[in-house]
């Protein structure tokens, strides 16, 4: 069998683009102090329509979500050899953010109910150092916000989300991504709707907005024409993203709803479909969750199979069906971390504090991470793929043809 790839790009998108060619104008950014400092008219619809789809007060359009996850980590008042704590369990970009700003990550474990920071285990590593919490709302389904607001509060701790897989998930009736100090999304050509490469920033909160906007855009030339004296983290980069990309991305957002209730329904069923295969076990979301299922997560046992994971995902693909993963991203794993190279070669950011030269980022430290990175997650690249339910009929035949069912 052949899956078909996914494609949200059309017509709309087409006569933005047209539109936007026609005008002459395709950035108008001015990297100092002036009226344009917050670039063009595309842009600035984008943020608004941004703004008014998350019921948020403020929205930064980027040119990656990367940019974005810098922006806010700069925003903080953080200082070298500061600590975040974050997940280990997420693209690396979520990560870097924090060495980029030469602060210090600390790994908490995740629960194997969503893939999402543990709270406790976040609580356990709390030092006087420590500055924020950086979590990803991971494969389509928002992190248990409710709970680490009562810690971050309690400790004094601003929250970060990295919403890139998870543009539209509801949680009760509100929106993930949307209720962290600083929240945001990618629009890259992998995720549920993009405009080739881009991102957004959303927050509630005026000062890291403007502090955010300075980092986008050269906030070195820019900071005290806004009338601010905060010099700390304004080394500004170019993170503009284009008219272009900006006009194209209001299109998608147009989409969003649908493609994203679309996955949700293929999602729901294919975990009840799977249910009764041997090895697997699907993990359904949590209560009044709505999944947008980037990834659909399962759980598998080769002991009770006998068969490996890698070797399973083999024997998959040989029946044409791509998209099933070998575990997914466990961050410490880099080389990076296991010699502490970043910035030169002598150990920096970690070498600034005597608890940074000491920390080893071993094997041992998030073990619900690793069990899951080493045999036990298996994911499927959902949000590739244009299924119908006659395809994850077919998905499941496949796998019943390898593994058997009980
Ligand atoms: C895609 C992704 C990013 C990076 O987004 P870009 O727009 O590609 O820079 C960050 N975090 C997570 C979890 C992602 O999936």
């Amino acid at each position: 069998m052949k899956l078909k790839k996914r494609n949200s790009i059309g017509l709309e998108e087409l006569d933005a683009v047209k539109r936007v060619v026609s005008s002459g104008n395709l950035s108008q950014y001015v990297g100092s102090w002036c009226d344009d400092f917050m670039g063009g008219p595309e842009v600035n619809r984008l943020e608004q329509y941004v703004k008014e789809y998350y019921q948020v007060d403020y929205c930064l359009a980027v040119n990656s979500w990367t940019s974005g996850l810098i922006c806010a980590v700069g925003a903080l008042d953080v200082n070298p050899g500061d600590e975040i704590i974050v997940t280990p369990w997420t693209m690396s970009a979520t990560v870097m953010a924090i060495i980029h700003w030469n602060c210090i990550p600390i790994f908490a474990d995740i629960s194997i109910e969503d893939f999402n920071l543990d709270v406790t285990s976040v609580e356990r590593l709390i030092t006087s150092r420590t500055k924020a919490i950086m979590v990803a709302d991971i494969f389509g389904q928002g992190h248990n916000n409710e709970e680490l607001r009562i810690l971050a509060d309690k400790h004094d701790l601003k929250i970060i989300s990295d919403s890139a897989q998870t543009p539209y998930s509801l949680q009760n009736d509100t929106i993930a991504g949307t209720m962290s100090d600083i929240g945001g999304f990618s629009l890259n050509y992998h995720k549920h709707i993009h405009c080739g490469e881009g991102g957004l920033i959303v927050t509630n909160d005026k000062n890291l907005y403007e502090r955010m906007a300075l980092i986008r855009n050269h906030g070195e030339n820019a900071v005290t024409g806004m009338g601010r004296s905060d010099l700390n983290n304004m080394i500004g980069f170019n993170f503009r993203l284009g008219e272009i990309e900006a006009a194209i991305a209001v299109e998608q957002f147009k989409k969003l709803k649908n493609i994203a209730s679309t996955i949700t329904t293929l999602g729901d069923y294919m975990l009840e479909k799977f249910k009764d295969i041997r090895g697997i076990t699907p993990v359904f979301p949590k209560e009044n969750c709505k999944h947008n299922y980037y990834i659909l997560p399962l759980l598998y046992s080769d002991s009770e199979t006998g068969i490996k994971r890698k070797d399973l995902i083999r024997a998959i693909e040989a029946n044409g069906v791509y998209g099933f993963m070998n575990g997914y991203v466990l961050v410490y794993d880099l080389p990076m971390f296991k010699t502490k190279t970043a910035y030169g070669v002598s150990g920096f950011p970690w070498s600034i504090t005597e608890s940074g030269r000491r920390m080893k980022y071993e094997r041992g430290i998030c073990p619900v991470a690793e069990e899951l990175q080493d045999s036990k997650f298996l994911g499927f690249e959902m949000c590739l793929w244009e299924l119908t339910k006659g395809d994850i009929d077919d998905i499941y035949n496949v796998l019943v043809s390898i593994l058997g069912n009980d």
